[in-house]
């Protein structure tokens, strides 16, 4: 099964976006990490096709990891979206400039997330052979 890693400090947060992959039939397994640290681990190891990346985090932050996940060529095929804070407003740019490709904002709402992940696996779908 496809895989989707959670990048996220946050257990309100994380427990958010389990939600969402427990009850909207997103059709990928998502894996959930807690730090920069372990996502550019997880990157490697998982290969996942998506990782959904908290931008403030404890140690290597969200921004950094991106860079190294998009400067590494066995990682750099990756999608990256970063979950920014709302308030925040420099962050969205700062992501897309990391290399993220998409941003989400918080507080998450669940219905759009939920689309916006089915959308990009069904996209995935007629890509792959
Ligand atoms: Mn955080």
């Amino acid at each position: 099964m496809r895989k989707i890693v959670l990048v996220e400090d946050n257990p309100l947060n994380r427990a958010v976006i389990q939600d969402i992959f427990e009850f909207d039939e997103i059709d990928a397994e998502l894996v959930t990490v807690e730090s920069g640290e372990e996502a550019l681990v997880a990157a490697r190891t998982i290969q996942p096709i998506l990782m959904l990346m908290d931008v403030r985090l404890p140690g290597i932050d969200g921004l950094e990891a991106t860079q190294r996940i998009k400067n590494d060529r066995e990682t750099s095929s990756i999608e990256v979206w970063a979950i920014t804070a709302n308030a925040m407003k420099g962050d969205a740019q700062k992501a897309l400039d990391a290399g993220c490709s998409e941003y989400i904002t918080k507080p998450i709402n669940s219905n759009d997330l939920a689309k916006k992940l089915r959308g990009f696996l069904a996209g995935r779908d007629t890509c792959e052979v």
